[in-house]
């Protein structure tokens, strides 16, 4: 019987890079499946939140920890994600779950738990994963790796962007700090902390458009990939 092997590309980068954006895109030309890993721990957050567990409350969040049941749903090629059967997906996307999540992702037991499943979803499917350790830790054998950057100042306006247009009251400049907030803290993490790995190209993407970053991974793919 012939087996057809499962591809991986690892995209990761500071928050507003662009990462889910071109992640998603690079994801649909390719025939691959998208999964976004922050949301995992954005999740995990809310969970925490919910029954009133502060982030860096470590043994709180290990004794909660055995009962979140987190499940990836895809309905129309769009991740769903699901805590104990309940649908998250739209209250894990507010400036408050992106602070508790980075926070909780400095949790060792968290990233243990998390780790399986995301690589349990690159085992079944070939992915395009977005996330801050994806080619460092949770797909070290990934087939491409890409570590997406920007401006800080860039950064933070297509963020301000994004959340003016979901309708949340955020000044640029309240969006700009918990950005460098958010990156300081992932970056200085004991744990899985955010960096390119050794063998990821960069890509810087101040002053170009998603269809030029899309374009230019996409071309990496199928340089290493052959024609898919
Ligand atoms: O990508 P997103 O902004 O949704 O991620 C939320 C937070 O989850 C990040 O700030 C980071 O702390 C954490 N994260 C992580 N490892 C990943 C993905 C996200 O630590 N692979």
């Amino acid at each position: 019987m012939k087996t057809k092997r499962n591809y991986a590309v690892a995209i990761d980068g500071p928050a507003g890079a662009g990462k889910s954006t071109v992640a998603r895109r690079v994801a649909r030309d390719l025939g691959f499946l998208y999964v976004d890993t922050g949301a995992i721990y954005r999740t995990v957050g809310y969970h925490m939140d919910f029954y009133g567990i502060g982030p860096r409350d470590t043994d709180g969040v290990n004794r909660l920890l055995p009962d979140v049941n987190i499940s990836l749903e895809y309905v129309d090629g769009v991740q769903r994600m699901l805590l104990n059967g309940r649908d998250v997906t739209d209250e894990i996307r507010t400036p408050e779950m992106s602070a508790i999540a980075s926070a909780i992702s400095a949790q060792p037991a968290v990233r243990a738990y998390l780790l399986e499943l995301q690589r349990d979803m690159a085992r079944r499917h070939s992915v395009v994963m977005d996330g801050r350790d994806i080619g460092t830790v949770v797909l070290p054998g990934a087939d491409v790796k890409i570590f997406l950057t920007a401006a800080p100042e860039v950064r933070a306006r297509r963020r301000f962007d994004e959340l003016r247009a979901k309708g949340e009251s955020v000044t640029y400049e309240q969006v700009l700090r918990d950005l460098n907030q958010r990156d300081h803290q992932d970056q200085t993490r004991k744990i899985a902390p955010l960096r390119p790995a050794r063998d990821a190209v960069e890509v810087d993407t101040t002053g170009l458009d998603i269809d030029q970053v899309a374009a230019a991974i996409e071309a990496l793919v199928k340089e290493r990939l052959g024609s898919l």
